[in-house]
């Protein structure tokens, strides 16, 4: 009888060789750049206490409302895999005391989130954002600093035609006013809405206006630019102040929000076409509650998250290439078994001097072992038989130009090295 076969989950995906190198490409410029910007990276655990998440992204939102994975362990605890990276990355701020530093602290995070969606085109179960968090400052330099990191990793990328779309939901008065104007603006409209957005206008108007469902009815939603007070204007005037000079192209979008208490002032997307209806590929903003609401100090933050599958969805049908991966240095070809142990030796010693190489293991005849160096795109190959391993030399073969010469065996690595 046949053994039952494993499938991956729903929403979750294998990378293999050949996607992967995409993928190393997109992390490896994510950390040159946050090394550029001095970013450092942060590792918090894929799961927390459910708790932080309920507090630390709000109740009133999808992700809390439906989309976490939470579980029960042995001990009893409520915990859930983590649905986004910032309420982990303030709870280990907070935690490990790193507002007693004397900078800002900038972090950056890539890893996987999981969240229980319906499962498409750029939405996942299993996913990857790379993220990153500034705590301690209110300068306004740095909401736009973060808002650039983002701007440049869709441009060291090749992205083209990303858009930042970006607003400012205020402080609490400022947001406390526009409530009222909006709940005046949604209260006519109330029976139309989704029984979500019917909810939510009690609990948090203002995350009615992020509604899937509802979204073009809010055209003639008053702008909540229009309430903000003094200070509001004045940061959110020098942020625009601060990417212009850097050439950071953004519209306004005044129905951009992020409705949670601890929002403030900066809100931010990204945004690119490309993966049907879905065109948003990161976002983030302004947080300067978060951190007391975590039973932290009161210090600011800002941040953003970007999802990276959406990226290297948008990357394909651009049709941009991202570098591939370097080929293999030699392929080593062995005839007879006396060569067969020279090899080993010789492929150990330019492995452990950096370079790549590889062998057959599979006892084929030199013609397979040839076809195999092509396969894997080798510069070359290296030939050694018994007259060759008698004379202490082998034959090197550039897969190139396919001339081939005989050097000294204790002098492969310099010959590899002056071609
Ligand atoms: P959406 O409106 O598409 O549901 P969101 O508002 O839930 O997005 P955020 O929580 O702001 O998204 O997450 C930031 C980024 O993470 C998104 O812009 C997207 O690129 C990515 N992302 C979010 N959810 C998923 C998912 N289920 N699968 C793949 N990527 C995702
Ligand atoms: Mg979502």
């Amino acid at each position: 009888m046949a053994k039952e076969r494993f499938e991956k989950p729903t929403g979750t995906q294998d990378v293999l060789p050949g996607a992967v190198e995409k993928w190393q490409v997109v992390e490896a410029k994510a950390r040159e750049l946050c090394r550029r910007f001095n970013y450092r990276e942060i590792r918090t655990p894929l799961f927390e206490h459910t708790g932080l998440f309920e507090r630390g992204v709000g109740e009133t939102t999808d992700i809390v409302e439906g989309e976490m994975y939470t579980f029960k362990d042995k001990g009893d605890r409520d915990l859930a895999l983590r649905p986004e990276g910032t309420a982990g990355v303030v709870r280990a701020y907070v935690q490990n005391k790193l507002y007693g530093e004397p900078d800002v602290s900038k972090l950056y995070y890539i890893g996987p989130m999981f969240r229980y969606e319906r499962p498409q085109a750029g939405r996942y179960r299993q996913f990857h954002q790379f993220g990153i968090e500034a705590f301690g400052a209110v300068d306004p330099a740095i909401d736009a600093e973060v808002i650039s990191l983002g701007y440049q990793f869709y441009i060291d990328l090749g992205l083209k035609d990303v858009r930042v779309e970006l607003n400012s939901v205020g402080n609490a008065p400022s947001r406390a006013a526009y409530r009222e104007k909006l709940l005046d603006f949604l209260r006519p409209m109330r029976e139309s809405l989704c029984s979500d957005c019917q909810r939510r206008m009690e609990r948090n108007p203002l995350r009615v206006l992020d509604c899937k469902v509802d979204q073009d009815k809010f055209g003639g939603a008053p702008s909540i630019l229009d309430s903000l007070d003094e200070e509001c204007t004045e940061h959110f005037a020098k942020v625009k102040g601060h990417l212009d000079v850097m050439g950071v192209e953004y519209s306004i979008n005044p129905r951009l929000v992020r409705g949670l208490d601890y929002y403030t002032h900066t809100a931010f997307e990204y945004k690119a076409a490309g993966i049907g209806s879905i065109d948003t590929v990161g976002g983030g903003g302004r947080y300067n509650g978060l951190v007391e609401e975590i039973g932290g100090p009161d210090q600011p933050g800002i941040g953003f998250g970007i999802g990276l599958e959406r990226i290297l969805l948008i990357l394909e049908n651009q049709g941009v290439e991202l570098e591939a991966a370097k080929p293999l240095d030699v392929y080593f070809v062995a005839l007879g078994e006396a060569a067969d142990l020279e090899i080993t030796k010789q492929l150990f010693r330019l492995r452990s001097l950096g370079f790549s190489a590889e062998r057959d293991y599979l006892g084929r005849k030199m013609k397979a072992q040839m076809k195999s160096a092509d396969r894997m795109s080798s510069r070359y190959t290296a030939i050694l038989g018994e007259d060759e391993l008698n004379s202490g030399v082998i034959a090197l073969k550039s897969m190139e130009t396919g001339e081939q010469r005989t050097v000294k065996l204790d002098e492969l690595a310099e010959a590899l090295i002056q071609n």
